[in-house]
């Protein structure tokens, strides 16, 4: 079909044709509006907001959120979490894959449209392409263009935000592992080669290549989830889709002519939804692997169809149901089997989180000496006893033993701890008197805290006939 008289087309002289999307294997998008857009700014929005800004909330005197690498303890506001905990941590993330299963099967790929880092990033860098270097013609004049202070102005300013968007990535990135005021003032202060500094960079060299050069590549050649996101589809799931019962067969009219008289359906085949595509597919031939899902192609097209008197919705969220004449149901056995699972793994998350301990105690017997008789007859049997304060508050603790009367400690035990702090220290266990029969008992080392919490560690106690 032609495009010569669709009055919706800039002239391109000089151009490409509006087919061509890719320019030295770039994609080249045209901006747009529109209330998809809109949503993804409003998403993307809350999101740049929470990733830039949590880390430098504070809470109870620490980074609010913090991966503490040094100590191995994840800072998460209040509690702090440590590797004996990381089966939540795996818990939450299978909880997440299964939301994301569920979030897919019912309204295919938003994940990546809206909220993938990998597109967030993306738009905000052609966001920034389009400020600094004008819409699609003007780009792809520029790219064109020789050599010139206005090129060499644009290109420059462009890769200067670019980078600084970067390295404030990459300072908001590491900043969940290093204290986030500190490296920043490392960094001010030049000091540009420690390890923290030198991963800042790495962070901030892989977001300007990602969201700068490679941008769609990774989501058609890189990204896992691409391939098997078809596996969750169903005939119900929406998806964005061209309807061609209306919109075929496509061709350019003037705004006062009726398409029936020509023969033609809604689409002007103006390639508007095209240019727009951030992977530079045609959604008019049907549902690609490559659609991420960003709507970009609803908006420009419902712009289109404004512009020329006809109803939105030529493209559009629809299911295969739906373009088949047939209801969409929204309650489907494997969706149900989805949140029976989430419903399920959240119970156990937060049993789980409910049951941890804030203290944790380790007994070790000494297995060089059994047992041994002290200056007042009395047999001892030494173990060593690790206490970790797992909690961001200092905590005071009393340790105890119980189950077997016959037993007690040197002394009376106390111990004060930081946030944090681990103790590693042998302990003494005494049986009074002799015993006639050689044997072993069982009883439990009892710690506990100032809020009358206690935690329970077996041992065994070995005693000889005397
Ligand atoms: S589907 Fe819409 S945006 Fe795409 S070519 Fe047809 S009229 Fe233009
Ligand atoms: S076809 Fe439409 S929804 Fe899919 S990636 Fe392209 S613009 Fe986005």
């Amino acid at each position: 079909m032609s495009n010569t008289n669709n009055p919706l087309l800039i002239p391109l002289k000089n151009l490409p044709t509006p087919k061509a999307t890719a320019i030295d294997g770039q994609i080249v998008t045209r901006s747009f509006s529109g209330r998809f857009r809109n949503l993804r700014i409003l998403g993307a929005g809350v999101l740049a907001v929470l990733f830039f800004g949590t880390s430098w909330i504070n809470w109870n005197g620490h980074q609010a959120i913090l991966w503490d690498l040094d100590t191995r303890q994840f800072h998460v506001f209040g509690p702090t979490f440590w590797p004996q905990d990381f089966m939540l941590l795996s818990l939450v993330m299978i909880i997440g894959a299964f939301l994301l299963f569920a979030v897919t099967m019912i309204a295919g790929r938003v994940w990546c449209g809206y909220t993938c880092p990998q597109s967030v990033w993306t738009w905000a860098f052609m966001w920034v392409e389009n400020i600094t270097e004008g819409d699609r013609n003007q780009r792809i004049k520029l790219n064109s263009a020789p050599a010139s202070f206005s090129k060499i102005a644009k290109r420059g300013a462009k890769h200067s935000v670019w980078l600084a968007m970067s390295i404030a990535t990459g300072i908001a990135f590491v900043g969940y592992f290093i204290p986030v005021r500190e490296l920043t003032v490392n960094l001010l202060q030049f000091e540009w080669f420690s390890t923290s500094a030198i991963w800042v960079f790495i962070v901030a060299a892989l977001t300007y290549l990602n969201a700068g050069w490679v941008r769609e590549k990774v989501c058609l050649h890189m990204c896992p989830y691409a391939r098997f996101q078809s596996v969750m589809f169903d005939r119900d799931t929406l998806v964005i889709s061209y309807d061609a019962a209306r919109g075929d067969t496509r061709g350019s009219r003037k705004k006062d002519e009726d398409p029936a008289e020509l023969g033609l359906g809604d689409c002007i085949d103006c390639y508007m939804c095209v240019q727009v595509c951030p992977t530079g597919i045609d959604i008019r031939d049907g549902l690609q692997m490559d659609c991420i899902g960003c709507a970009a192609c609803i908006d420009a097209c419902d712009e289109v169809m404004d512009k020329m008197g006809y109803a939105r919705g030529l493209v559009s969220y629809t299911s295969a149901a739906a373009l088949a004449d047939e209801p969409t149901r929204i309650l489907r056995p494997r969706l149900v089997a989805y949140a029976t699972a989430i419903i399920i793994m959240l119970g156990a998350l937060w049993f789980a989180l409910d049951a941890r301990e804030l203290v944790d105690m380790s007994v070790v017997k000494d297995r060089t000496v059994l047992y041994r008789k002290n200056s007042d007859g009395d047999i001892v049997n030494v173990y060593r006893l690790k206490i970790t304060n797992k909690t961001q508050m200092p905590a005071h603790y009393e340790l105890h033993i119980a189950n077997d009367a016959r037993l007690s400690l040197t002394r009376t035990f106390t111990l004060d701890l930081k946030p944090g702090e681990i103790v590693d220290m042998p302990m003494s266990v005494v049986m009074k008197g002799a015993s006639a029969e050689s044997g072993m008992t069982h009883f439990d080392f009892v710690l506990v805290d100032s809020n009358r919490i206690t935690t329970r560690e077996a041992a065994n106690f070995i005693y000889p006939a005397f």
